[in-house]
């Protein structure tokens, strides 16, 4: 459901030309490697049903999603894809694997033994991937279960295994320990399963040649966020615009705000938007007076919030943004402003943020 711009507080802009732009340039960053598409989570909260096309578009054939019913749902957009469901079996659901042609990434040994077993009910040797833990310790194998997978008795596995992968916990911190010894650790399982192509580069994996494997496994740097510490994110891939929608004048002294966190320092000029915590925009974006918030966009000037992020409402201070009218756009995300940059402000990272975006925008896709 889109909602109509004339109804809507804010607009979101998901540019599908910067999207596919920033896939092909993991491509050539990887040299050749196959790179697929992490899409979860309604593709980092830009649209599965747009997202997942507009990488098809610019050579994606493998994707990645966290739950069955994202799976479905990218199945029906894409109906020629493989597609992974990066969570485990989700246990009632086995015939929707095989309904729909989607591939379930086993975790754990009792996965592997649900799906081998479902494998002998239906009578096909389906695919499905193997998870191996190296070091995240959240899903997986580990290295003995793995062994004993691998075994020459169990080499008739009832299922296909058509991919064998791990996930990094640091990658996005250069040179952190762990890294390496992940690395070391998949290399070793991947000597036991010989012949089965291996994944273990999330976005900041895709950097370390040793990482790549033959399936690189991007999902935030396609989205345009920060993926790797201290270097820069590829292209911008969303704006977040917002109508201002009433100008008011407060003289120093007066506060702005619930809790009056935050002090008019002079007279100022406040601007507000219809955008608040409700639509995924933080909280802790907002402003105090001890504390600066996220930057945002009036007149081609950096402004900063006036006080708290509302539920549903945001005050910018618009002192030194020149004249400023209701009707004028401020600009949250965008234009200079990066999805790490209100990150940063809310304390947290822009996974959160991208996957924050709220269903209240009215959502425009260019490109
Ligand atoms: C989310 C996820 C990815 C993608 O990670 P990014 O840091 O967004 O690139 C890759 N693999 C697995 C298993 C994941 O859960």
């Amino acid at each position: 459901m889109t909602i109509p711009q004339s109804e809507a507080g804010a607009v979101l802009t998901i540019d599908l030309a910067a999207l596919a732009a920033n896939y092909r340039a993991i491509v050539g960053m990887g040299g050749g490697v196959a790179t697929a598409a992490v899409v979860k989570a309604d593709a980092y909260g830009l649209g599965i049903e747009r997202a997942g096309p507009a990488l098809a578009g610019a050579g994606c054939t493998t994707f990645f999603v966290a739950h069955l019913s994202e799976a479905k749902r990218l199945r029906a957009a894409l109906p020629a894809a493989t597609v992974y469901v990066l969570n485990g079996l989700f246990g009632a659901a086995l015939d929707t694997y095989t309904a729909h042609d989607i591939r379930p990434v086993l975790g754990s040994r009792e996965d592997v033994e649900i799906f081998a077993a479902h494998c002998e009910t239906v009578g096909r040797r389906l695919p499905a991937a193997i998870h191996v833990d190296t070091g995240m310790n959240r899903l997986g194998l580990d290295l003995a279960e793995a062994a004993l997978l691998a075994e020459p008795g169990a080499n008739a596995l009832a299922f296909e295994p058509a991919l064998l992968m791990s996930h990094f916990a640091c990658a996005d911190e250069p040179g952190h320990p762990l890294t390496a010894r992940q690395i070391d650790r998949f290399q070793q399982i991947r000597g036991l399963f010989p012949g089965i192509p291996g994944s273990l580069a999330n976005s900041a994996g895709c950097t370390l040649p040793a990482a790549r494997h033959d399936l690189m496994r991007p999902g935030v740097a396609l989205y345009g966020a920060r993926y790797v510490a201290g270097r820069d994110p590829l292209a911008p891939v969303v704006t977040l615009e917002a109508p201002i929608v009433q100008v008011r004048s407060v003289r120093v002294g007066d506060t702005v705000g619930y809790g009056a966190a935050w002090t008019a320092g002079r007279n100022s000029r406040i601007a507000v938007v219809s955008v608040g915590y409700a639509d995924g925009y933080l909280r802790q974006a907002g402003s105090t007076d001890r504390k600066t918030g996220a930057p945002m966009r009036v007149n081609g000037v950096l402004c900063q919030p006036a006080g708290r992020v509302s539920m549903d409402l945001i005050a910018i201070d618009v002192t030194d943004a020149g004249a400023v009218a209701a009707g004028d756009t401020a600009t949250l995300i965008g234009d200079g402003i990066g999805v790490d940059d209100v990150a940063e402000a809310a304390g947290t990272i822009g996974y959160e943020i991208l996957t924050s975006l709220g269903r209240r925008y009215h959502r425009r896709y260019t490109g």
